[in-house]
C-alpha cells in the first residue's frame, strides 16, 4: 500500500520500525516507533499519528478559532514555540496564525488525563496559563526543573495534593482523534490517502 501526504512529494509506504532503529520523525523529530510512514529515499518518516493528523482541529485550549496543520511554520525565523510544551519546533504545527498560537503535533493530541507510575492519582491536564511573571516558581514534580505558568501541565485535583508536572514529564502518549474536526465547510483535500 503506497501513501501520499501533503507534505512530502513522493509516495510513501508504511513500515514498521525495527528494534534499535533510530528513526526521527519529521512531523515532531520525536524518535519513531511501531508503524511509520516512510520513503527511503529522502529519508523522510512520520509517526502513524503525525501522518494521519487532521488538516484542522478545534482544540480545547484555543476554541476560538480552528488550528491548521501547517507543513512548516510560517514566521522568518522558519521555527516556532509551542504554546503547550514551550519547546521550539521547525516542521509541523498546528497553527493559528491571527493570534500566532502553535502546538506540535503531539503536544494538540495529549491526554486529558493520565496516571503516572510516580503519583497515586490521577492527573489532569490545564490549559491554563498566564504571561505574568510569577513570584515563587513552581517545580516540576518529576524532573524538578521549573514549570513555566506560560505553558501547559498536567495537575492532581484532589483537595489539598499540590503534584504537578510538565506535559512531556507525565506522557507521550498520543491521542489522535481526541479533537473534533474543524475544516470549513468547502471539501478540503484529506492530509493522507492511499494511491
Ligand atoms: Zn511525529
Ligand atoms: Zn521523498
Ligand atoms: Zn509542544
Ligand atoms: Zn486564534
Ligand atoms: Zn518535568
Ligand atoms: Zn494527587
Amino acid at each position: 500500500m503506497e501513501y501520499k501526504h501533503f507534505s512530502h512529494q513522493h509516495t510513501l509506504t508504511l513500515y514498521k520500525v525495527q528494534q534499535g532503529q533510530q528513526l526521527h520523525c519529521h512531523g515532531c523529530h520525536r524518535l519513531c516507533h511501531d508503524s511509520i510512514f516512510a520513503c527511503w529515499s529522502c529519508k523522510f518518516f512520520l509517526h502513524e499519528h503525525c501522518g494521519n493528523a487532521n488538516r484542522f482541529v478545534k482544540h480545547p485550549s484555543h476554541k476560538q478559532h480552528p488550528l491548521i496543520l501547517m507543513p512548516n511554520p510560517t514566521y522568518c525565523s522558519s521555527s516556532f514555540l509551542c504554546n503547550g510544551c514551550g519547546v521550539a519546533g521547525s516542521t509541523f504545527s498546528y497553527c493559528c496564525a491571527l493570534c500566532e498560537v502553535d502546538l506540535h503535533v503531539p503536544c494538540a493530541y495529549l491526554p486529558p488525563k493520565v496516571k503516572h507510575q510516580s503519583h497515586e492519582h490521577e492527573i489532569c491536564i490545564s490549559y491554563q496559563t498566564t504571561q505574568e511573571k510569577d513570584s515563587t516558581p513552581q517545580l516540576c514534580k518529576i524532573c524538578t526543573r521549573e514549570l513555566s505558568s506560560k505553558h501547559w501541565s498536567y495537575l492532581c485535583d484532589m483537595a489539598g495534593c499540590t503534584f504537578r508536572v510538565h506535559t512531556f514529564c507525565a506522557t507521550a502518549e498520543v491521542k489522535l482523534g481526541l479533537h473534533q474536526d474543524d475544516a470549513p465547510d468547502q471539501a478540503q483535500p484529506p492530509v493522507l490517502f492511499y494511491i
